[in-house]
């Protein structure tokens, strides 16, 4: 079978840098591979306490953050999740496949829900992983581009479907996760033992942030004792985190970004990570302010969701049939 992409983005806030490194700075490439899905992950985003308004809002700024990083228009659909019935109808049913146990060992989990108590959290929250195996199952997905943090739910999918080919037939596409090799978990330039999130107010750099905003984030960006550029992630977080940034923008390995480095103090070395951050999100805030202005993404989501909706259709009719749903027109 010809390789298949989805993936989906939270409207949960401003877009990071480590969204920007960890997915859109491929997209261009990956949805040029094969067929795409691209969807916003409005529901996905209700499993925290949100702004109907904000929430809406964010989800404009996702489409055009989308379209402004390139998707291939001509192969890949975008689309907003809730305007896809079938995400929550299959959900419906898939939550009767996976168990309690598995779902409380998943870290975002843990992670997201570490600080709430108990009689505030969602049951959303818990049962993410759920809709977000749908999401992927839906439309025979074979690939699933994502930061490193999101590689638990994916093979959480991958046992889901094994679970439920080995009792239906073969009847649900097996995918796969794929990661970039420098960049799959950017952290927060505050405090690089955290991973940088767009839910978190140490977020760091938002693709939207004014530059000299960005630039000056960088340049007072954590680092730490010694002198040396040099990737360390244990001893040197702060100066690793930075080094595999510059390596993901300018398409260089951690081993090449060390070398122009050497020898180089802090000051000059994030002058330069910063030079290279402007430059690329300057031309992507270009970018993104065409799509948004012109409201490009209104057509593109109308046609997305038609596209999606017949897609998705397939699987779920397949599905509501092997498990025995008696359907009468
Ligand atoms: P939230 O705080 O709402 O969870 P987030 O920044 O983690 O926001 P998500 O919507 O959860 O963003 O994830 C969108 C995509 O970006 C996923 O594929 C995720 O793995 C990837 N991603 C998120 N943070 C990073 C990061 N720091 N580095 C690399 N990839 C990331
Ligand atoms: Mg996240």
């Amino acid at each position: 079978m010809a390789e298949r992409i989805l993936t989906g983005i939270k409207p949960t806030g401003q877009l990071t840098l480590g969204n920007y490194i960890g997915v859109l700075k491929n997209l261009k490439e990956t949805t040029s591979r094969g067929e795409s899905f691209i969807f916003i992950a409005d529901l996905h985003a209700l499993t925290l306490p949100i702004e109907p308004e904000v929430l809406r809002q964010n989800s404009i700024n996702l489409a055009c953050i989308y379209l402004a990083a390139g998707m291939n228009r001509e192969k890949a659909v975008l689309f907003l999740q809730s305007e896809v019935s079938a995400h929550a109808e299959l959900n419906a049913i898939m939550q009767n496949y996976l168990y309690m146990g598995e779902l409380s060992r998943m870290t975002q989990f843990k992670d997201k829900s570490a600080k709430m108590k108990e009689n505030a959290i969602g049951l959303g929250l818990f049962a993410y992983p759920v809709l977000m195996a749908c999401d992927i199952v839906l439309y025979n997905a074979t690939t699933i581009p994502v930061g490193e943090d999101q590689i638990q739910h994916v093979e959480l999918t991958r046992d889901l479907v094994k679970r439920f080919n080995n009792r239906y037939g073969d009847l649900l596409q097996m995918p796969k996760y794929e990661v970039r090799k420098v960049g799959a978990r950017i952290m927060s330039l505050s405090d690089p033992t955290v991973k940088m999130s767009k839910s978190d107010p140490k977020g760091d750099i938002f693709l939207l942030d004014d530059l000299a905003v960005v630039r000056k984030k960088i340049m007072s960006a954590v680092t730490d004792m010694g002198c040396e550029v040099k990737y360390d992630e244990e001893n040197k977080p702060g100066i690793s985190n930075l080094l595999t940034i510059y390596a993901a923008l300018k398409g260089v390995s951690i081993e090449e970004a060390e070398k122009t480095f050497e020898g180089s103090r802090y000051g000059d070395f994030k002058k330069a990570v910063a030079d290279v951050a402007c430059e690329e999100l300057g031309a992507f805030q270009e970018r993104y302010h065409y799509f948004l202005d012109n409201k490009i993404y209104e057509e593109v989501l109308r046609e997305g969701a038609k596209k999606a909706n017949e897609e998705s259709q397939k699987v779920l009719k397949k599905v509501k049939q092997a498990v025995g749903l008696l359907t009468v027109n």
